[in-house]
């Protein structure tokens, strides 16, 4: 079972290109130990170039954090994947809660956007999980499973092992509240599961699910240390770079 470990900033609507170099210098300066992770940043569409020219400084890959559905035409306000592509990034990340609540995202766009990114050899990061009430009603299993078979769906085996997920109970996202190491343990695992159940162990097994929701320099280690968490995306803590290398260097073995 071979899988990487990927430690992912979701900077969301914060910072400016213009600040893009001293964060990139900062967070080197700030990874003074072994780490055993890729590391990516996400972030709006105009902060792309300035994370590129940058990504060297720390060896880090660059992601978006949407993609239209569509591949062109009358979509004002749309980036199609052709022209992400053109802007470089190598990750993006489809189906955010914030964009599933505050911008109609359903499980069927999740699923053809995810397509459009592995056509275009970008990198789906797909976001999964339930809000407080599904899981107070104990139907976080349920739920999550099926927004991973609707995302998957018509997917091969050989293109899902090019994705990652990514398990971030909303309850959790920006909140402070993180899921415990065993909540978080088990929805991951519950998530292989279903991969397996949909494709085969092995490509389950491929496969790196992350966990999002309130990562951060103090909880990374211990979430970071079970066995089906095979990363993070990480939304506040990312903006920082002293908190953003500690996390990283939580996945040194
Ligand atoms: C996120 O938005 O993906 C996220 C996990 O945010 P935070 O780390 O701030 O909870």
């Amino acid at each position: 079972m071979s899988r990487k470990t990927v430690i992912a900033g979701n900077w969301k609507m914060n910072k400016l290109a213009s600040e893009v170099p001293a964060f990139a210098s900062e967070l080197k300066a700030a990874i003074t130990g072994a780490y055993d992770c890729d590391i990516v940043i996400c972030a709006p569409y105009p902060l792309i170039p300035a994370l590129n020219a940058n990504k060297d400084v720390v060896g880090m890959g660059v992601g978006a954090e949407d993609v239209s559905a569509f591949e062109k035409g009358a979509y004002t306000g749309e980036v199609s994947v052709s022209q992400l592509k053109e802007l470089g990034p190598q990750y993006c990340i489809v189906g955010h809660s914030e964009r599933r609540q505050y911008h109609n995202e359903t499980d069927s766009s999740v699923n053809a956007k995810t397509k459009a990114l592995l056509a275009n050899g970008i990198t789906p990061i797909v976001c999964v999980g339930e809000s407080l009430k599904q899981r107070e009603c104990g139907l976080t299993k349920d739920f999550v499973n099926s927004q991973v078979v609707v995302a998957f769906s018509g997917i091969s085996a050989e293109d899902a092992k090019k994705c990652i997920i990514a398990y971030e109970p909303i309850w959790a996202i920006g909140t402070g509240v993180t899921a415990t190491n065993e909540q978080a343990q088990e929805a991951c695992h519950d998530i292989r599961a279903e991969l397996a159940r949909i494709y085969d162990q092995e490509t389950a097994d491929s496969i790196t699910i992350q966990y999002g929701g309130s990562m951060n320099a103090k909880n990374a280690a211990d979430l970071l240390a079970q066995p089906d968490i095979d990363g993070g995306l990480i939304g506040g803590a990312s903006l920082k770079p002293v908190d953003f290398a500690t996390i990283i260097m939580a996945t040194a073995k």
